[in-house]
């Protein structure tokens, strides 16, 4: 059976990154003529999620692995500032809260510092940052 008529549509957005095309969902509407004279239409809706898994707008892509997330899941790591997806962070328990690392500064600062001075290293990380934004 060949398709009588069939429309594609393609909704795009663009990579805040790399400033391409990306696309959001792909639709495909066929109408298809039977011998007898009937025609059936089908309707098809590819929708492309964020590599997050999320559909949700786009925050950013991970540096690491080239994933796009959304808003929510991507993030940066506090020590670098480098964009990261949720797969590649590392989330570290210090005393002024949860930290979000890379995993190349999360296996350089553990290495360095023992689990219990992380905390300290962050704060004292964290004051000079906003040392440095104030002058
Ligand atoms: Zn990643
Ligand atoms: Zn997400
Ligand atoms: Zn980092």
């Amino acid at each position: 059976m060949k398709p009588l008529r069939r429309n594609n549509t393609t909704h795009l957005t663009t990579d805040p990154v790399t400033g391409k095309d990306r696309i959001l969902d792909w639709q495909q509407n066929e109408h298809i003529l039977y011998d007898g004279g009937l025609v059936d239409s089908a309707n098809v809706l590819r929708k492309y999620f964020r590599d997050c898994g999320c559909d949700a707008e786009t925050g950013g892509q991970c540096f690491e692995c080239g994933a796009i997330s959304c808003k929510t899941c991507h993030g940066r790591c506090q020590a670098c500032h480098k964009p990261i997806c949720l797969q590649h962070s590392r989330f570290l328990h210090a005393e002024e809260g949860q930290v979000r690392l890379c995993g190349s500064c999360c296996d350089r600062i553990s290495r360095k510092q023992t689990r219990a001075k992380i905390g300290r290293f962050f704060l004292s990380f964290l004051v000079k940052q906003e040392d440095g934004r104030d002058g």
